[in-house]
């Protein structure tokens, strides 16, 4: 990091400074500082980052916030797994929402001013203080996509989305700051028509590529994986020269082994190419990057040129890439966990920064989590921590009873037994894990030094449930003509299912033999129901109807059918012998 030392009152050349600065700028201070007192996160080393959080509890905000953070001090974003719903491509997506939610808070407070009740103002204050302490969507920018999906697709709406208004909202703002010049009522009521359906083009300074498709080969023998190779390796190299996020999201992938050949591909292959491509800026190459053939002293390069050589990858839901030995270790995602092991052990020396996430800590591969330098704690059970951060949770809870105890001058020791006004002071310094509030963390780091930090989200919109990529961006996908013809699965995208196509029923039947298997194999209908949803997440098994039906729903559904009828009795009789004898033993 670099010294300055500007403000002293020095008395040597400006060039000492310049040497002065440049030689400081890798050092570091020789006396121990607390992580606390230093910032979370830099640029200058290397980070590996997990975080852990029960479902819901916030992670991919804190994700998000993180991965940008790099990305604007120009450290190349690979966001190259995320939630099943495209959500890591939304950074095309502004909503606006910062810009609504300002103006729903401007209009509460008016109505306060107004209001003409006690209990009017006391509810209206309540909702104002509920909003202003909630964490939510506050988009308001966009950042350039390139996103990677497999050759079988074929995009419609693209061009109008990164040419045209996205809505009404957008043009106001762009009015407002001047962009443009036309005000809204100025136009005409079939313009105004179009601008609601996202068809009214901007003017040219104002188009942007911010979602721009970039097909692959799926690296499925030697020769496509070359061709795969020399693709990957061109949008990776124009994303960093353009500052554009690269992403790939699982949704995208036909099959299970699609999806986890071409990441294990990547994982592979990414230290040789960061290696071959990657390597620190000199005086000389900056200069040529300039396109100019003088040498650039380090201290007039840009953040970019300094960061030339970095990447982050970001994986989010990192359980469904690595997940533990107990965990199905037959499934084909071992074709992708063995490369994320062998790659985190590189990490540093190929200046690839990692940020991942996941519910449990004890999801992580044993082997991946010793190289992280430090852990962000949301929201979490017990359970869900697991044995290792235990005593993280427990040295909370003592914490949280000693400060009783000082603040209260040892009147009090038991927070339960305390007036609630003390509770509510210490859930503000030092909440329970338990009870952490979605947009706050706690940040631990290996020497069990600790910090409660606040979660933003990040400037893109976040997916919210219920919204998909299509719906917002109306942009659509089906597959191509040589594909539909070697199609023989199920295809997961919304607009290609056909409602009487026989693979979906045979899909459906698939699932539900399955479901009759893994009922021998489990303690119950429940747990069938719990491992399904693993099954399909993970892509092993087919998206179908099934998936969304609870236990008692499901049994039914199976029992209705003869033969599935027939082999539960075949079941039921065996009972006493072991489960894979008793599938063996079934009719189909
Ligand atoms: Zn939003």
């Amino acid at each position: 990091m670099s010294q300055k030392i500007n403000s002293l009152d020095y008395n040597g050349t400006s060039q000492d400074l310049i040497n002065y600065s440049d030689m400081m700028r890798d050092s570091m201070p020789s006396h121990y500082v607390p992580n606390k007192q230093k910032p979370v996160l830099h640029d200058n080393k290397v980070q590996c980052i997990f975080v852990f959080g029960a479902r819901g509890s916030g992670k991919s905000f804190l994700i998000e916030q993180y991965a940008e953070w790099y990305y604007r001090r120009y450290i190349t974003p690979l966001y190259l797994w995320g939630a099943r719903s495209n959500e890591n491509v939304f950074m095309g997506v502004n909503k606006n929402c910062g810009y609504h939610w300002n103006e729903m808070i401007g209009r509460q407070e008016k109505l306060l001013e107004m209001a003409d009740s006690e209990i009017q103002r006391e509810n209206i204050q309540k909702m104002l203080l509920n909003a202003k302490n909630s964490l939510h969507c506050n988009c308001r920018n966009t950042y350039p996509v390139s996103w990677l999906v497999p050759d079988y697709w074929e995009f419609s709406n693209l061009k109008q989305y990164n040419t045209c208004w996205f809505d009404k909202t957008e043009y106001i703002i762009a009015l407002n700051d001047k962009k443009i010049n036309k005000p809204y009522n100025e136009l005409t009521l079939i313009q105004r028509d179009e601008l609601d359906h996202g068809k009214l083009e901007k003017p040219r300074h104002l188009q942007t590529e911010l979602i721009r498709v970039c097909p692959f080969t799926v690296p499925s023998n030697p020769k496509k994986s070359e061709e795969f190779g020399n693709q990957f390796l061109k949008y990776l190299l124009d994303a960093r020269k353009e500052h554009r996020w690269l992403v790939m999201n699982p949704l995208m992938f036909l099959t299970a082994d699609d999806k986890f050949k071409t990441i294990s591909n990547i994982i592979t292959r990414l230290p040789v190419w960061m290696e071959d491509h990657f390597q620190p800026n000199t005086p000389e190459s900056v200069g040529k990057l300039r396109g100019i053939n003088n040498s650039i002293p380090y201290n007039e390069w840009t953040k970019q040129e300094k960061n030339w050589h970095k990447a982050v990858l970001v994986f989010s839901e990192l359980r469904t890439l690595a997940p533990t030995n107990k965990f199905s270790p037959e499934t084909k995602s071992s074709m992708s966990k063995r490369s994320i092991v062998d790659l985190s052990a590189e990490l540093r020396h190929k200046n690839l920064y990692l940020i991942g996430d996941l519910q449990s800590s004890e999801d992580l591969n044993e082997s991946i989590k010793p190289l992280s330098d430090f852990v962000v704690i949301k929201n979490a059970t017990q359970q869900l921590l697991g044995k290792e951060y235990f005593y993280f949770l427990q040295g909370i809870e003592k914490r949280r009873n000693s400060m009783l105890m000082k603040i209260t001058h040892g009147q009090y020791v038991d927070l339960n037994k305390a007036p609630s006004q003390y509770k509510q002071y210490l859930d503000r310094f030092i909440p329970r894990i338990q009870e952490l509030p979605v947009n706050k963390a706690f940040v631990v780091w290996h020497n069990n030094e600790y910090k409660l930090i606040t979660v933003n989200g990040a400037s893109w919109h976040h997916k919210q449930e219920g919204e998909s990529l299509q719906s917002i961006t109306r942009i659509t996908w089906k597959l191509n003509k040589d594909q539909e013809k070697l199609q023989n699965v199920e295809e997961y995208s919304e607009q290609t299912i056909k409602p009487h196509d026989n693979s979906k029923k045979q899909n459906v039947l698939a699932v539900m033999k399955w479901c009759v298997e893994e009922f021998i194999r489990s303690s119950g209908w429940l747990e069938v129901v719990q491992n399904l949803k693993k099954k399909v997440e993970l892509g092993e098994l087919p998206l179908t109807s099934v998936s969304d039906l609870d236990h008692k729903t499901i049994s039914n559904k199976i029992r209705k059918d003869d033969k599935m009828k027939s082999n539960l009795e075949i079941a039921k009789k065996m009972k006493d012998k072991p489960s894979e004898e008793i599938i063996n033993a079934l009719k189909w």
